[in-house]
């Protein structure tokens, strides 16, 4: 490690100095990354910590408010068994190729074994400038750093592989953006942060054997089966086949849940098929099947109706970066639109589930189809639509029972006519509705992280209007969201519908 710029002390008793520390993303050669230690926050404090993520680690979840643990989660210290690196990547923004992205502004700390046998790298994020920071000051602020935290968590509630929250972390110390905030750090963990742009840095850069020793690494690690297929290009053609598929199930999922990410750049694209870097995504409230969540995003190239053609474009990029390992460009062609099947079956499968239907018709994709248009005609809010609708009872309209999904149709003759198929529908499969409603609120959640409720505890977290900084509602929010199939009038605030400055709040790249 160079000599730090800022003095980083080393904590000789912490409660992560206690786990199991390995590295293998270390281990890598050194054209992967740059040996770096954080930048030091000036006295940091705690904001919050999810008890599921610490779980996975052995963590107890009060261990992470000791200053022991607060000084190395923002960076401020280091401890034993701590190797901070910066991962070096690429990828195309917005449809363009930039050679040069990375972790900058987020440090791998190093990997820890779960208990459930899985090794769990843990991320910084915040930390401060590394070698790819490019114009960036290596900084997030308290404001994305809750909704990266609460959606990771959430998304995992929802049984949406992503990214995992350990905790966020805070200080005085200010970030300049559209307007002065402060700094946070969150702790980020997954099996592994390499990225579709992990690869293509090492194509464009013409480095094929790193390009090579990543891909083995990958593989050896998270989908040893590939090595079935044999030996030369098979094994890489089997992995691209297979994150293929991963990434066609993640975005089915998206889609189920109302989920847009809102910058899916190639560099935002997890290897492993996990959600990634929770920007200024949002949930849709009102469907608008060409919601774009991201105002930094003109075009809506990552409007929500786009998710899935542009998960499949980024798949393109990871199987190019990929041909000098395949050495096909028809059989990596091939591989990348595995995703194409995998994908109409996967989110046929959500849609069956989300409809309660427990068998498949040819005339479904046309319910299906005409419910999108009139939810889209409509505007009706799409997590209170797919819960309400779990109340419909297949024998005939019951205007108690109706009402909460039916009052969310302007066109309420529309709704009438398509209910009235949807019930022959369920009847034709002797649905039963007790046991079916139960099926329904397992999938159709009756909580998902709507950007007014984080932007509530975003705004009492960072004491705005001059009143003390209170991070209960980060808390009360995050049990919610652990439990979002819940009937839990604890938590029916969360439950209703938005209110009308929801619709006012502005997301940008910016964070
Ligand atoms: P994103 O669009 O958030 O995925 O970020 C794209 C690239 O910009 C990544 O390489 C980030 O590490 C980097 N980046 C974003 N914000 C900052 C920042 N404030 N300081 C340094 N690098 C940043
Ligand atoms: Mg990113």
């Amino acid at each position: 490690m160079n000599a730090p710029e800022h003095p980083v002390p080393l904590l000789a008793d912490s409660p992560l100095a206690a786990l199991a520390w390995d590295n293998p993303f270390g281990r890598l050669p050194g054209t992967f990354y740059t040996r770096l230690p954080p930048t030091p926050l000036p006295e940091p404090y705690f904001v919050a910590a999810s008890p599921a993520a610490a779980s996975l680690i052995g963590l107890a979840p009060d261990s992470l408010r000791l200053p022991s643990a607060v000084l190395p989660l923002a960076g401020s210290a280091l401890f034993d068994g701590a190797d901070p690196l910066a991962a070096v990547y690429a990828g195309h923004q917005f449809g363009v190729y930039v050679p040069q992205l990375g972790d900058g502004r987020a440090l791998l700390l190093g990997a820890v074994r779960g208990a459930d046998g899985q090794l769990w790298e843990l991320q910084l994020k915040g930390s401060g400038r590394t070698p790819y920071s490019r114009m960036g000051d290596g900084r997030a602020v308290l404001r994305s750093s809750i909704r990266e935290f609460l959606c990771s968590e959430a998304m995992h509630a929802l049984g949406i592989p992503t990214t995992r929250a350990l905790a966020i972390t805070g200080s005085d110390y200010p970030v300049f953006r559209e307007n002065v905030e402060t700094a946070a750090v969150v702790t980020r963990m997954a099996p592994s942060f390499v990225r579709f742009g992990s690869f293509e840095y090492f194509f464009w850069r013409q480095d094929h054997e790193s390009l090579r020793r990543l891909a083995d690494a990958v593989i050896d690690a998270f989908y040893p089966e590939c090595r079935a297929a044999g030996q030369g290009a098979g094994p890489y053609l089997a992995l691209l086949r297979e994150v293929a598929r991963r990434t066609a199930r993640l975005i089915a999922g998206w889609q189920g849940v109302g989920f847009c990410h809102g910058v899916m750049n190639s560099d935002n694209m997890s290897i492993l098929g996990l959600t990634i870097d929770y920007g200024p995504f949002g949930f849709l409230d009102g469907f608008d099947a060409g919601h774009v969540c991201n105002h930094s995003d003109t075009h809506g190239r990552y409007a929500y109706d786009q998710q899935p053609a542009i998960a499949h474009w980024n798949l393109y990029c990871l199987g190019q970066a990929l041909i000098p390992l395949t050495e096909d460009v028809d059989a990596t062609r091939a591989a990348c639109d595995a995703f194409v099947d995998e994908y109409a079956g996967a989110i046929d499968a959500v849609m069956h589930a989300k409809l309660g239907l427990a068998t498949v018709e040819p005339g479904d994709q046309a319910l299906i189809a005409r419910l999108m248009q009139l939810l889209h005609a409509n505007r009706a809010d799409w997590t209170l639509f797919w819960r309400g609708l779990s109340r419909l009872r297949a024998a005939g309209p019951d205007p108690e029972a109706d009402a909460a999904v039916r009052d969310l149709f302007a066109d309420r003759a529309a709704f009438d006519a398509w209910a009235a198929d949807y019930r022959a529908r369920l009847r034709r499969e002797a649905s039963h509705d007790a046991e079916r409603a139960a099926r329904m609120n397992r999938v159709n959640p009756r909580i998902v992280l709507r950007n007014h409720l984080a932007e509530i505890a975003i705004r009492k977290a960072r004491g705005d209007g001059g009143k003390p900084r209170d991070f209960s509602e980060v808390e009360r929010l995050l049990r919610a969201l652990a439990r979002p199939y819940d009937d839990d009038p604890e938590f029916d605030d969360y439950a209703a519908p938005p209110p009308d400055w929801a619709s006012g709040l502005v997301l940008s790249c910016s964070s």
